[in-house]
């Protein structure tokens, strides 16, 4: 499969630009964030099956009992995150990819971890795919991020811990900002910004992300 970045022959411009304009009455604002969704083929992040309902407003399974988040929320924790102009920006939980490839166009570089290899595995094919070369994948599980790579300018979670691990805010720099869903039944969204010593958290709006989990999976 041949795909590229406003590659937008396969879907019509017709059906992206519709959920641009939801986005927009959900409230998105950011109008490199909306460009960077409006060229991005979706389809490709989505099994065969499900690639016909890439442009809706919605969660879609990618398998191994993880989701590829719903645009609204991509676009969402990307808006908020452009704010402090990042640019090193780690992910955690590259499932599809998609998000990753939304981040890479916007910054200078991503880094993002994933646990389950043959996720990764896909995802790594589609940045490919997209030439987006300004991403670097790990596959970790054991130990939260990617301390070695650290300091961040951003860190943007994808996936829920209960409570927010210590070793998360500790890989952002001064000034840096974390986005990261908090909960098990009810999840918040929510920001962390590093002052110093201090990590400024502010309680944002429900969210729905699967959890955060710990170890591999090959
Ligand atoms: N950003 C993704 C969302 C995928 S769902 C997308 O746009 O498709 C969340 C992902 O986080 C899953 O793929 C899951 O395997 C991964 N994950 C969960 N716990 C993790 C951890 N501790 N480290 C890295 N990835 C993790």
């Amino acid at each position: 499969m041949s795909a590229q970045l406003d590659g937008i022959g396969m879907t019509s411009r017709r059906t992206r630009m519709r959920l641009i304009q939801r986005l927009q009455e959900a409230g998105i604002r950011d109008t490199k964030v909306l460009d960077a969704i409006l060229k991005t083929p979706r389809h490709i992040f989505l099994d065969e099956a499900l690639s016909h309902r890439a442009y809706e407003d919605s969660s879609l399974p990618i398998g191994h009992g993880q989701t590829l988040s719903q645009p609204y929320i991509v676009a969402r924790m990307t808006e908020i995150l452009m704010q402090s102009k990042p640019s090193r920006v780690l992910e955690l939980g590259t499932g599809s990819g998609y998000q990753t490839a939304i981040l890479a166009q916007l910054v200078e570089q991503v880094f993002s971890v994933e646990r389950i290899a043959p996720l990764q595995a896909k995802a790594r094919e589609r940045l490919r795919q997209l030439s987006l070369h300004n991403v670097s994948l790990r596959l970790a599980g054991r130990t939260m991020g990617w301390p070695e790579a650290g300091p961040y300018d951003a860190i943007l979670v994808t996936a829920a811990p209960a409570r927010i691990p210590d070793e998360l805010p500790l890989q952002l720099a001064e000034g840096g900002t974390m986005i990261i869903p908090v909960g098990e039944s009810s999840q918040m969204l929510t920001r962390v910004v590093r002052r110093g010593d201090d990590f400024v958290t502010t309680v944002l709006e429900p969210v729905r992300f699967v959890p955060l989990l710990e170890g591999v999976v090959r």
